[in-house]
C-alpha cells in the first residue's frame, strides 16, 4: 500500500495537479490530506473538488475552518484575512459541507493526522525540537502526521523531554520503525523553505518507509489567476519565492 500525503493545498490548483501528475508516476492507492485545502490561493472549489474526488482521507485546518467562519479573522495577517474573506465569498455550498465534514483529528493504523498538532491541531505549529517533545504525550500512535508550518521536516522523540529535527533528504527513502516520529510533508501551495516547488510525501506501507519529493509546477498559472481574482498581491509574489 502506498500512501500519498499532501498538505496546504491552500487553493492552488496548478500545484495541487502537479503533485498528482509526479505521484501517479510513482503509484499510490490512497491519500491522506493533512488540511488547508483552502485559503491564499485562488481556486478553492477546484481543489476541493480534486481532494474529494481522490476520495482522500482528510483532516480540517486553520485555513478551511476560518473559511467557514469557525474562527474569527483577527487571527490572521491582513493578506490571510483578505484571502480568507475572498475564499468564503467563493465556496459552493458543496464545498462548504465537505470542509465542514472534516475532524481536527483522525487515528489510521500507526499514524496520527492532525493539522497543526496533535496537542492543538487547529493552530500550533510544530517548528522547534521542543514543541515537537512536548507533543509526543498527545498521541498514542508511532507516528504523526502535520502540516501548518509549510515546511517538510522530521521530529523524532529521543526520550519523555527531548525531540531532534532533521530536514529529509529528497527521493530517498527513510525508515520507520525506528522510535516515534512527527513527520511533516511540507505544502503543495505555498511552500514556505525557499523552495518553490510543490512538497508531498509518500508513504510506502510494505517497505516501512516514507519518501519526500518536490515537483515544479506553472507558478506563473496561479500568479496570474490571483491577479484576476483580485487576490493581495503580496500573496501571489511569495509563490515565487517559496516563503
Ligand atoms: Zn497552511
Amino acid at each position: 500500500m502506498h500512501i500519498l500525503i499532501i498538505s496546504d493545498i491552500h487553493s492552488n490548483l496548478a500545484a495541487l495537479e502537479a503533485v498528482l501528475k509526479a505521484a501517479n508516476e510513482e503509484g499510490y492507492d490512497r491519500v491522506w490530506c493533512l488540511g488547508d485545502v483552502v485559503g491564499y490561493g485562488p481556486a478553492p472549489n477546484d481543489c476541493v473538488t480534486e481532494v474529494q474526488s481522490l476520495e482522500a482521507l482528510c483532516i480540517a485546518g486553520n485555513h478551511d475552518w476560518a473559511a467557514l467562519d469557525r474562527i474569527p479573522l483577527e487571527d490572521f495577517n491582513r493578506d490571510a484575512q483578505e484571502a480568507s474573506r475572498w475564499t468564503r465569498d467563493q465556496l459552493t455550498l458543496q464545498s462548504v459541507s465537505y470542509l465542514e465534514g472534516q475532524p481536527k483529528l483522525r487515528v489510521e493504523g500507526d499514524f496520527t493526522l492532525a493539522h497543526g498538532s496533535p496537542r492543538y491541531p487547529i493552530w500550533e505549529y510544530i517548528q522547534l525540537p521542543s514543541i515537537a517533545a512536548a507533543n509526543f504525550a498527545h498521541f498514542d500512535t508511532s507516528y504523526c502526521l502535520v502540516g501548518h508550518t509549510h515546511v517538510p521536516a522530521v521530529f523524532r522523540a529521543l526520550d519523555d523531554r527531548k525531540a531532534e529535527m532533521f530536514f529529509p533528504p529528497l527521493d530517498v527513502p527513510l525508515a520507520l520503525g525506528e522510535g516515534r516520529l512527527i513527520i511533516n510533508p511540507g505544502s503543495v501551495g505555498q511552500p514556505r523553505d525557499g523552495d518553490s516547488r510543490a512538497s508531498y510525501a509518500v508513504l510506502d506501507g510494505e517497505a516501512d518507509a516514507i519518501r519526500f519529493h518536490r515537483v515544479e509546477y506553472p507558478i506563473g498559472r496561479t500568479q496570474t489567476r490571483m491577479k484576476e481574482a483580485g487576490l493581495p498581491k503580496r500573496l501571489a509574489d511569495r509563490l515565487a519565492f517559496g516563503w
